[in-house]
């Protein structure tokens, strides 16, 4: 397993470089493949029979919910984009800047609802743990959606932005304070003309544990660093035994679902996608349901006239 070889720095690139491609052999051949299905009825029928049921969830998933990314066009906050302030280098260098577009992405998330997608999923774990089948979700998302949804089995592989790490001891806690600390109240505004609240190092989030008051940082994971390997052995373990997967508001193509659905495709097991768009690796799937997944899923989950419990 290769898996915890790799960084989201490693990975960023070779992403780039397979977005480009084509379905072409560089000679201009066509390459014949199978076209994934979109017949609801068949993944009804896979659906029905699965034991253990990996959803691989992204990006798509929160902005169904409004919740920004702070990526691509239009996606800044002040003059940034995410990967300007989610790194290492820019915590080292103005932990306060840093920390206010955190508040502030922490703030924004208590106006933000799970949307039917993070539902069906929750709904549907429920219902068949209820069978002695099991619902998996391995989510990007930082955003704690399907937690607030009712998911009780979540693998955050990003981290999350209502966790902790403090910088000296490394104890992890959970915290939902609305701000997380006095001094970042009122701040984080997202407007290009903002100035910085310059808030001194000490009365930044401290570390609650006895002895250290070390700083905190957002316990999420910042391009550049690697992922967490008790999460990606977990992970391994899922895909593994998963007999059906589904990746949900990513492209197969793109990290992290990249990462995960070829191989549990190379190992005949079903993976259904339920994306807005379809791309070359789309083929390489034995489904594909387009368009908005709070839409797509929804059915796609419910009950199966076989379920009796
Ligand atoms: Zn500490």
């Amino acid at each position: 397993m290769i898996l915890r070889q790799l960084t989201s720095r490693g990975l960023f690139p070779q992403v780039h470089n397979r977005v480009r491609s084509s379905s072409s052999t560089p000679q201009g051949v066509l390459v014949k493949m199978a076209r994934p299905s979109s017949d609801l009825a068949e993944f009804r029928k896979v659906f029905s029979k699965a034991k253990h049921i990996a959803i691989l969830t992204g990006a798509g998933v929160s902005a169904e919910s409004g919740v920004p990314t702070f990526r691509g066009a239009g996606g800044y906050w002040r003059k940034w984009q995410a990967q300007d302030l989610a790194t290492p280098e820019a915590f080292s260098r103005n932990p306060s800047r840093v920390w206010e577009f955190y508040h502030y992405r922490r703030e924004v998330m208590l106006t933000k609802s799970p949307n039917p997608a993070h539902l069906a999923i929750a709904e549907c774990e429920a219902r068949l743990s209820r069978q002695g089948r099991s619902v998996v979700v391995i989510t990007q998302n930082i955003d704690e959606l399907h937690r607030r949804a009712g998911s009780k089995h979540v693998l955050e592989i990003h981290g999350s932005l209502f966790k902790t790490r403090c910088v000296s001891c490394g104890t992890v806690t959970a915290n939902h304070s609305s701000p997380i600390c006095a001094a970042l109240q009122g701040s984080g505004a997202p407007d290009p003309d903002t100035s910085d609240a310059k808030i001194p190092v000490e009365n930044l989030p401290r570390c609650e544990d006895a002895g250290c008051a070390g700083l905190l940082r957002p316990d999420v994971v910042w391009f550049g660093e690697t992922l967490d390997s008790d999460i990606l052995t977990q992970v391994e373990q899922e895909l593994e035994i998963c007999d059906l997967c589904l990746v949900v508001g990513t492209s197969s193509i793109v990290y992290p679902a990249a990462m995960f659905a070829p191989q549990v495709a190379a190992r005949g097991v079903p993976v259904a996608e339920f994306n807005m768009e379809t791309t070359p690796a789309t083929t390489r799937f034995t489904f594909h349901f387009h368009g908005p997944c709070g839409t797509t899923l929804p059915p796609a989950l419910e009950r199966h006239e076989s379920e009796v419990i």
